[in-house]
């Protein structure tokens, strides 16, 4: 474990920083690739991690730097993922989540590095035909944003069958929360995600929440989804990786907490946390969003002896809060 170099192609944005830090307090050596299109600098806050600005698909890059650290396996967070983006500009993440990434497992395959952890993602499923959502649940993505991840898992599985790559796709359901000790959070420009909106709304920064549909087939007629918090999923890559790296074989798991919350919930968490009342506007619903997304999280239990600590939403919005009521406002500087 300690002493390991570990590539973490995306390592400044937001589960990616996370990640980086969890990864570097256990003693992993930690080399951050990031390109600063959507990542941070500023979110690398820790001494003795190296951080390279430059592209997933820079081969002369990515040779120097296995050349330099022989990496005992890389965690791969560099994807866009707007959801709305992807539909109207897909060849963007196409480009960039599926054909990016080829050139990193070339040079891990010329390197013979076969420890690969990818964030996958709910979306590759589609629409829900049964829940709670178990691994086997036919993968059938609607939006270019999950074909693309889905893609990567294809390729991913061809990799083990032809040089014995061994990979863990990581779905993840709603990644949420904060850096717990408040250094680091989520700073997304356009920020679209529910629990940031929410306290930006309380905040004045945006004038009122906009629920997206209030008749769902749901107990309040608005959507269920399951957030984890972002430092459970960090822990969850760093048992993925492990398990790699010691000899398991691949690994295919849901990265939830088992646990369905609507947004109607969501709001009066952040009423009780913030003490504050959430200004809220009613709209329609936001087209391909399914009513339900709740993980079966039992696979994960299974495969790589983890659970989500930090089930209970309050726990992710406080974080949220904490980072969001600092000076910056919960934005970095870079
Ligand atoms: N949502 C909402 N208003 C917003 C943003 C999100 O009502 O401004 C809802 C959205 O319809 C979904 C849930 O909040 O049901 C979570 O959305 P988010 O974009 O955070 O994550 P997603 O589930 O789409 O990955």
């Amino acid at each position: 474990m300690a002493d390991q170099a570990i590539l973490v192609a995306g390592g400044a944005g937001y589960i990616g920083s996370h990640t980086v830090r969890l990864l570097n307090s256990e003693g992993y050596r930690v080399v951050v690739l990031d390109n600063l299109v959507y990542g941070h600098r500023d979110a690398i806050v820790d001494d003795g991690v190296e951080f390279v600005e430059g592209a997933v698909g820079d081969k002369e890059l990515l040779v120097s730097l296995f050349e330099k650290y022989q990496f005992a396996g890389v965690i791969h967070f560099a994807a866009y993922a707007y959801v709305g983006e992807s539909v109207t500009d897909p060849l963007k993440y196409y480009r960039n989540n599926t054909a990016e990434p080829l050139t990193l497992l070339e040079v891990m395959s010329d390197f013979g590095c076969k420890s690969f952890v990818f964030s996958s993602t709910c979306a590759t499923y589609g629409e829900p035909q049964k829940l709670p959502l178990t691994e086997d649940h036919p993968q059938n993505p609607v939006s270019p944003y999950g074909k693309s991840k889905l893609m990567v898992e294809w390729i991913l599985d061809d990799c083990d069958h032809a040089w014995g790559l061994k990979s863990a796709a990581l779905r993840y359901f709603n990644a949420s929360g904060c850096s717990t000790d408040g250094k680091i959070g989520e700073d997304h420009d356009p920020e679209t995600h529910l629990i940031p909106l929410v306290l930006k709304a309380v905040q004045g920064e945006i004038p009122a929440l906009t629920v997206f549909g209030t008749d769902y087939p749901t107990p309040d007629g608005t959507c269920i989804r399951d957030y984890i918090h972002v430092e459970d999923l960090a822990s969850a890559h760093i048992a993925a990786l492990r398990k790699l790296i010691d000899g398991g074989d691949s690994i295919r798991c849901n990265l939830g907490t088992g646990v369905g919350i609507s947004v109607k919930e969501i709001i009066d968490a952040a009423e009780e946390v913030t003490g504050q009342k959430v200004p809220v506007t009613y709209g329609d619903r936001r087209p391909g969003d399914p009513a339900q997304l709740v993980a079966d999280p039992q696979m994960a239990k299974d495969l790589l002896d983890w659970e989500a600590e930090r089930k209970d939403v309050r726990t992710m919005i406080e974080t949220a809060w904490q980072w969001m009521s600092q000076p910056h406002g919960g934005h970095f500087s870079q």
